[in-house]
């Protein structure tokens, strides 16, 4: 190896390294990024594999109820994040809250460790202007199935948050910040987790709950469950599932996916009227996180609830369907 390659290969790994705590540091410029090809790099690769290699931890730290309780309200209440928060709110506005609030919904957002709202909002919108077409960033029909369900986030071309798309948001400085340091959150989410777990097996040890225990099941697993359910939206929404709508994409409406989503699996219908806040259209589609919202309106926490619009139920509309 020449010392041209090896220097090269040294600054590539401390830029990365750098970039796990400060994302919006790019020695090159983000344009210059952009311009790579699309391929797996494996110091991206990193954080998912120390994320799902985590879950083995449980070999060591065993279970106990008290675990795997958290573990899977912390999924859900994390999905509830995804999907109404990420999702709803800061990719397509569908309600409208306060300043406040709108912060502690990217805090909340944060424990996910799924990048920062303004990320995660920029990369959506890109996604649905160019559904399924070659610059879709996670498309099946364009770079296959792995591609679309994790390989597009190990790719350093996808990695700047492309702040030209989040102008609404990004004049929020807090925003901005919990979006550059995007690893803070989840590393104050696992720490709190690890205290937790100790002083529950001190002061009550009958719960049989240890420190490592609440890392392991409410962080690494619940946290791994909730990407994948989470990716699966990107890949299997657009393979599996019936179609109501005539979407120039291959967008599917699953019950199954709008299960383990809270909704999300309605995504024909989605891609269809992406500015309502409810995704499930009739009453027979569950949308546990358009029920959390509604009901979170009456509390006057967020308000402004877009409706779907007349045109999803129109004899024109329907009669279009595939
Ligand atoms: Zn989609
Ligand atoms: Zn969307």
């Amino acid at each position: 190896m020449s010392d041209n390659v090896i220097i090269r290969t040294f600054q590539h790994v401390r830029t990365s390294v750098a970039q796990w705590v400060d994302s919006d540091f790019i020695p090159g410029g983000a344009l210059a990024l952009k311009e790579k090809p699309e391929q797996v790099e494996w110091v991206r690769t990193l954080p998912f594999l120390f994320l799902h290699l985590g879950c083995l931890g449980v070999i060591w730290t065993g279970w106990s109820w008290t675990a795997v309780l958290t573990a899977i309200s912390l999924y859900f209440v994390r999905m509830f994040s995804v999907t109404g928060f990420f999702h709803r709110y800061f990719s397509h506005r569908t309600f409208s809250t306060s300043r406040f609030m709108q912060f502690i919904f990217a805090v909340l957002c944060g424990t996910c460790v799924q990048r920062g709202a303004l990320w995660w909002a920029a990369s959506h919108r890109h996604h649905h202007q160019h559904s399924d077409e070659p610059d879709d960033k996670h498309s099946v029909r364009q770079k296959g199935f792995l591609w679309a369900h994790i390989g597009w986030i190990t790719c350093s071309k996808n990695f700047p948050t492309d702040y030209s798309r989040i102008k609404d948001l990004s004049k929020f400085p807090e925003l901005v910040f919990l979006n550059r340091y995007d690893l803070l959150v989840p590393v104050l989410f696992a720490l709190s987790l690890t205290g937790i777990g100790s002083l529950l097996h001190h002061f009550a040890p009958s719960l049989g709950v240890t420190a490592g225990q609440l890392l392991v099941w409410g962080f690494f697993i619940s946290t791994t469950a909730l990407f994948q359910a989470t990716a699966c939206i990107n890949s299997l929404a657009h393979v599996f599932g019936s179609r109501r709508y005539k979407t120039d994409d291959d967008s599917k409406n699953s019950l199954i996916l709008a299960l383990i989503t809270l909704g999300e699996g309605w995504h024909n219908n989605h891609h269809q009227h992406m500015t309502c806040v409810r995704q499930g259209f009739f009453w027979w589609e569950i949308d546990i996180t358009y029920y959390t919202l509604k009901m979170m309106s009456w509390t006057g926490l967020i308000w402004d609830l877009r409706p779907v619009p007349k045109a999803a139920y129109s004899v024109l509309e329907l009669k279009n369907q595939t």
